[in-house]
């Protein structure tokens, strides 16, 4: 019998307890460890952080659902894993051993590489729940007394979407309180051009993005190096294409989010054979780890390489649905280890994103998600932000009923002809 572990309940760790649930034998055991009780759902931190939701709207405590579906929730955290040894050992000083570990542990946000940065210092964040509330509070300080707003991403950031969302956002919220006029608004960037996204675009990003810049008079700086941050100011060289400096801006700012760069948590950077220098985790195919075959990783703590040189450095974002195709390889991988057979599953890494404006938006389907692609889509409309209410809605659903993808969800998939996992099996070597 087998003892397996999943490292992390955020997006992609709670679907892959669901999805595991179905692959374990009799008597095998399935262990989740998280940093507390509770599921936030991320991607409507943005709307946390114009006040159009709360928490209660995105929190959910998962330790009934988890009681319900077998799963033992362990709430007191990961201090350190050691593969060699096949076990975890946790922040009340206890351990637990494995036989199949899934790392999910998302992402550690490196405020510290930049002076002033973070919400302990200058910047507002929306990458916790935590800091969305803060964001809130401070935008809320802003409007009081307002004046420029400087929003975007640090050096060596890969998660774009969630600024470009709450430039628009702040835009809309700003305009709906008859505001907008008082706050010139700068978009910062180390993508080499707008709508780059960490992907080299999808379809016409470039131009989609840029228009609506251009439409809300949102000014923008790319090839972006965010230096260090003041209490009302953003220093930022912006660099040549060979990365020579152009031209360094202090700019004012009454109000700055930044995307920080991300790294791997502190649990599991540094393990020789298992992460990468940022301490992502280094996956093969099938999502195991090359070294520790017994170990697989999900979800934003998979390393993955930049899509090609830029001037300023900009990484891969990792998406919801490609986390999604992700779980679901693994969990049939896992299965058929159980089984005593090889892991055959590879996951699409196909991305099917919606960018919302609070009245519009822009979506992008991208199969795969890095390029060159065999399928690539984008689109605005205000059909997007009526897509990305349902998404939530639909999402906090499956989390709470415990269940990874429904009939509809199947149904919608096949007709949209995106698929999870590969068609193409190869066997292992
Ligand atoms: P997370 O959801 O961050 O989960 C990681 C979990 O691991 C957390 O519960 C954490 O507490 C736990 N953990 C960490 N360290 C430890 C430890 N030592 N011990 C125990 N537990 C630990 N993607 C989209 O496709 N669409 C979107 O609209 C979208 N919006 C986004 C908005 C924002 C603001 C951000 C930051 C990302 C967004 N993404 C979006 C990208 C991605 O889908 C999310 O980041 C998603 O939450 C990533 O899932 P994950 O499981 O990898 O990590």
């Amino acid at each position: 019998m087998a003892d397996v572990v999943v490292l992390g309940a955020g997006l992609g760790g709670t679907l892959m307890a669901y999805e595991l649930v179905p692959q374990l034998r009799d008597g095998d055991t399935l262990t989740l460890i998280n940093d507390g009780k509770h599921y936030h759902f991320v991607p409507s931190n943005p709307w946390v952080a114009v006040g159009w939701r709360e928490r209660k709207h995105l929190e959910i405590d998962l330790e009934d659902i988890m009681r319900r579906k077998g799963v033992r929730l362990l709430p007191q955290g990961a201090e350190r894993v050691f593969p060699k040894e096949n076990r975890i050992a946790l922040r009340d000083g206890s351990s637990v051993q494995y036989d199949y570990l899934v790392i999910a542990t998302g992402p550690d946000l490196a405020f510290d590489e930049i002076p002033g940065f973070g919400p302990e210092a200058h910047t507002q964040s929306i990458c916790h729940i935590d800091h969305a509330e803060q964001a809130w509070q401070g935008f809320q300080e802003f409007c009081k007394n307002p004046g420029p707003i400087i929003i975007g991403a640090a050096p060596g950031a890969s998660c774009f979407g969630p600024a470009y969302e709450f430039a628009y956002i702040v835009d809309r919220e700003l305009s709906r309180r008859k505001m907008r006029d008082r706050v010139p608004m700068t978009f910062v960037t180390p993508e080499p051009y707008i709508g780059h996204l960490g992907l080299d675009g999808v379809g016409d990003t470039k131009g989609l993005m840029e228009s609506e810049f251009r439409e809300r008079h949102i000014k923008w700086i790319t090839n972006a190096r965010v230096t260090a941050v003041g209490e009302h100011s953003v220093t930022v060289e912006e660099v040549d294409e060979d990365g020579k400096l152009r031209k360094t801006h202090e700019l004012p700012s009454g109000y700055t989010m930044l995307l920080p760069a991300f790294r791997g948590v502190a649990a599991v950077r540094g393990i020789d054979g298992l992460s990468n220098p940022r301490g992502m985790i280094i996956v093969d195919q099938h999502q195991a780890n090359p070294t520790f075959q017994n170990v697989f990783a999900i979800g934003v703590c998979v390393a993955i390489p930049p899509t090609g040189p830029t001037p300023v450095p900009v990484g891969v974002p990792k998406t919801g649905f490609m986390i999604e195709s992700m779980v679901t390889a693994t969990a049939h991988n896992i299965g058929a280890l159980l089984r005593g057979q090889a892991p055959r599953e590879q996951a699409t890494w196909n991305a099917v994103c919606l960018a919302d404006f609070g009245n519009g938006g822009v979506a992008f389907v991208a199969q795969p998600q890095i390029p060159p692609r065999n399928f690539n889509w984008s689109g605005r409309g205000t059909w997007v932000h009526f897509a990305k209410v349902a998404f939530e809605k639909y999402f906090l659903h499956k989390v709470r009923t415990g269940n990874a993808e429904t009939m509809a969800e199947k149904v919608m998939l096949r007709v949209l002809n995106v698929a999870k996992l590969k068609e193409t099996k190869f066997d292992p070597v």
